[in-house]
């Protein structure tokens, strides 16, 4: 398994404490590659965890065009493959895009990972090799890893202890040091996950992808909208704010001719104000086109725009990023090649 934390705890397991921080510590904030070059560690300890839980993350590199963007597709022990993005649009904000599946149950249909199905849940380990990776690759640069956002293949909630084992990860301070109000998990309104989420006392922020104003056409988009309609996910999403006072993002999709329509931003805004009177905002985010939809022209994701702040309602705009490498929101497929 990549990164196998649980063998690697038992390895240090009835060992002095201080050789699991010397092992975290080599792991997570020197970023060693490989146990050879933890040289704090006692020889035959290296060599075994060298043998049970080797640090090497075998992953095939692709650059966007214009350099702001790259994704990994990291090979797991068991031949699956995952992607993970690094986005650098501006010095020292890199954020990291993580995989939380190996492809997703959920099957929107506006998206190539559940196009390609779902195999499994990833482990603790499995999400945090994705952030090592690029903390590593950033590290030969002198950067570092500011934010996480779990937006990657899967549906984090349903793989919610795996995903909160590795947000501590994140967070450690000793560790990677990434603070949790620099992390972000988005979900297709796992409505339970949301209500349990709320209850972590965590500053992570929290995202729901809405995509539409109403029941029937968000249930052909997102078929987990049959499970979890509208009106359940905006309740949860008002008991997360009340629990929590964090502000939420619902994120929208905009798609040519489907969800666009001035009429339909009308609808989401009542849809949001009724359910949500306070610490909301939406973020638009243009499509990417993978051959089913087109993107919303510029004129109607304005117009889309103008009724929203109309309604009172506040609006952020997702830029397009990486859409060249297959690194863009609902582009990771796990089909790129990786090494042997
Ligand atoms: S958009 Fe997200 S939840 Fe929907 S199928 Fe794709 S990865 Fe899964």
């Amino acid at each position: 398994m990549t990164l196998n934390l649980e063998r690697m705890e038992e390895i240090l397991d009835g060992r002095p404490a201080y050789r699991g921080r010397q092992a975290r510590a080599a792991v997570f904030s020197r970023l060693c590659r490989s146990w050879g070059e933890a040289t704090d560690l006692p020889q035959d300890l290296r060599a075994l965890l060298a043998r049970e839980v080797p640090l090497e993350i075998p992953a095939f590199l692709s650059r966007s065009a214009d350099g702001g963007t790259a994704k990994a597709a990291i090979r797991l022990a068991d031949g699956e493959t995952i992607e993970t993005v690094l986005m650098r649009h501006r010095p020292e904000r890199n954020t990291v895009c993580v995989s939380s599946q190996a492809g997703c149950p959920l099957g929107c249909v506006f998206c190539l990972t559940g196009d390609r199905g779902y195999s499994r849940n990833l482990s603790r380990g499995e999400i945090a090799a994705q952030v090592l990776f690029w903390s590593r690759f950033l590290k030969e640069s002198s950067g570092r890893v500011r934010n996480v956002v779990f937006m990657g293949m899967g549906e984090p909630l349903l793989n919610y202890d795996a995903v909160l084992g590795a947000v501590r990860i994140f967070n450690d301070p000793e560790g990677l040091g990434i603070g949790a109000r620099r992390i972000s998990i988005s979900t297709a309104g796992i409505v339970e996950g949301i209500a349990r989420l709320a209850g972590e006392g965590l500053q992570v922020n929290l995202s729901i992808s809405l995509n539409a104003p109403d029941n029937p056409l968000r249930s052909r988009l997102m078929p987990i909208n049959r499970t979890y309609p509208i009106e359940a996910v905006l309740k949860a999403a008002a008991g997360y704010i009340e629990k929590t006072g964090r502000r939420l993002m619902i994120e929208y999709l905009l798609l040519a001719g489907v969800n666009d329509s001035p009429a339909q931003a009308g609808e989401l805004a009542a849809r949001l104000r009724e359910y949500l009177p306070r610490l909301f905002f939406v973020n638009l985010i243009v499509y990417n086109q993978t051959g089913k939809y087109l993107p919303s022209p510029a004129p109607a994701v304005a117009e889309f725009v103008r009724v929203l702040e109309g309604e009172g309602v506040a609006v952020t705009r997702r830029y397009r990023f990486g859409s060249d490498i297959g690194a863009a929101c609902g582009q990771l497929a796990g089909e790129a090649p990786v090494p042997a």
